[in-house]
């Protein structure tokens, strides 16, 4: 018998003979004794990036790639530039892709990436350097089956061409492959730049019907008008919702009878933001989390929903499109007060969906049409939001546990079934 059955062994059974219970607590540590595997990232690299800046100094930059779990497949996920990044939260971020990749059943694994940078202050040639430098540090544990980064917080496109030209003259071949989030003209996939906000829309749509939510006239408040708020106002008022406040840096602005998106899309491509935009209503930013609506959707930044405005929020759904919009206390609050959470690890899995899809376009070099694209993200996210919800439905748990339920088992069942090598 092992230990750990007679320590757990309740005092009303023979711990040395204990019957049928024993088989049960055998089997459970036989698939809990791989749990600790998701408390310990497989490997985790720090670099140093030397680079030569514009006046002629050198500079070092501390970079990291994590790959938390490469169980299910390569590692996938971001490389963020940020003068705060650290080890820990890049950590954070790959087991968080872990799940992401898990819940939406992407054949990968999580990862990220960082370099404690503040891309504001060097010049775009420094920039160019210092990605180069960056890439080649970590090139020997990436690769087009081994990990592929991708664009995160202040990298683009632009910084991804560099990346994967840098690696390509490392191995003498173009690999398209080595990272996601390319532009078009290197390999980069139609349909990629709006993923993640229709994402947000496909599963606030699956969702709002099992709320018995009529999307015609159904009202939709968003936080934050960038790739992902904006791309789903547009996709929402095309269903005939109407977005009655938005949010951002800029200013909130709030109208009952629906915003006119494509004005507001034009107004804040010309000044930056939804603040003055022309017959809106400006509104104090706190009213902003009052306003009675069905369909909330934080799209900016992480922490905005917590313990000070959970309370006073009148939203029947929210979808999570920025990462960790909601604290865990005010997931509690909500949760008490009936309102649906989709989660961020579903909710936003349209834009690393995508991201699959350039992967395997890249690998067999044949690329599909947007049509395509957007045909097999739907399919895709609608299977993940069905899976969670009779998941959450049999365990009578949140969405959000139920995310975590399905894609920690998943990994595990991977580990198990791969075994320990040696
Ligand atoms: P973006 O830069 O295009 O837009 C960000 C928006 O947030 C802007 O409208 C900005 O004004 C707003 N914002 C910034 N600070 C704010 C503040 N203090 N208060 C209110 N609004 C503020 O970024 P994005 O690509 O749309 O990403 C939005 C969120 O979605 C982020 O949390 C990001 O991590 C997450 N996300 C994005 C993707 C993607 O593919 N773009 C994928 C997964 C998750």
């Amino acid at each position: 018998m092992p230990q750990q059955i007679n320590q757990n062994m309740p005092s009303y059974l023979d711990s040395d003979n204990p019957g049928p219970w024993g088989v049960f607590l055998e089997q459970v540590d036989e698939l809990s004794k791989w749990t600790d595997t998701l408390k310990h990232p497989e490997r985790s690299l720090i670099v140093d990036v030397p680079v030569r800046l514009d006046d002629g100094t050198i500079a070092h930059f501390e970079g990291y790639r994590v790959q938390h779990s490469l169980n299910r497949g390569p590692g996938k996920g971001g490389v963020r530039f940020h003068q705060e990044v650290t080890l820990s939260e890049v950590m954070a971020l790959s087991a968080w892709m872990s799940v992401k990749t898990a819940v939406v059943g992407l054949p990968f694994g999580g990862a990220k990436g960082g370099i404690r940078v503040d891309p504001r202050k060097y010049s775009q040639g420094e920039i160019e350097r210092i990605t180069r430098r960056y890439t080649s540090e970590i090139s020997s544990i990436i690769g087009v089956n081994k990990d592929i980064p991708g664009p995160d917080v202040n990298t683009n496109a632009q910084t991804m061409a560099w990346m994967m030209d840098t690696y390509s003259m490392q191995v003498g071949t173009t690999q398209p492959g080595i990272v996601t989030g390319k532009p078009i003209a290197l390999g980069g996939s139609l349909g990629r730049v709006e993923a993640t906000g229709r994402g947000v829309f496909i599963v606030g749509v699956a969702a709002a019907k099992d709320a018995d939510i009529n999307l015609d006239g159904a009202r939709v408040s968003i936080q934050g008008f960038g790739n992902v708020g904006g791309t789903a106002a547009r996709l929402f008022t095309e269903v005939g919702a109407k977005i009655v406040a938005v949010q951002d840096h800029t200013g909130t602005i709030y109208d009952a009878d629906g915003l006119d998106v494509e004005a507001l899309l034009a107004h804040v491509k010309q000044t930056g933001g939804v603040g003055g935009a022309a017959n809106t209503t400006a509104i104090a930013a706190d009213e902003f989390w009052k306003i009675e609506t069905d369909i909330l959707i934080p799209a900016a930044l992480e922490g905005q929903i917590n313990k000070h405005n959970a309370d006073s929020i009148r939203a029947r759904i929210i979808v999570e499109g920025a990462n960790g919009p909601t604290t865990p206390a005010a997931d509690d609050i909500l949760t008490q007060k009936g309102v649906v959470i989709v989660p961020d690890v579903l909710a936003n899995a349209g834009g690393v969906t995508v991201s699959y899809f350039e992967w395997v376009q890249n690998s067999s070099s044949f690329y599909w049409s947007v049509e395509e694209i957007n045909q097999r993200l739907e399919k895709i996210m609608l299977d993940a939001y069905h899976a969670l919800t009779a998941t959450a439905a049999e365990h009578e748990v949140s969405l959000r546990t139920a995310a975590f339920i399905t894609a920690c088992t998943r990994i595990l069942e991977a580990r198990q079934l791969r075994g320990l090598f040696p």
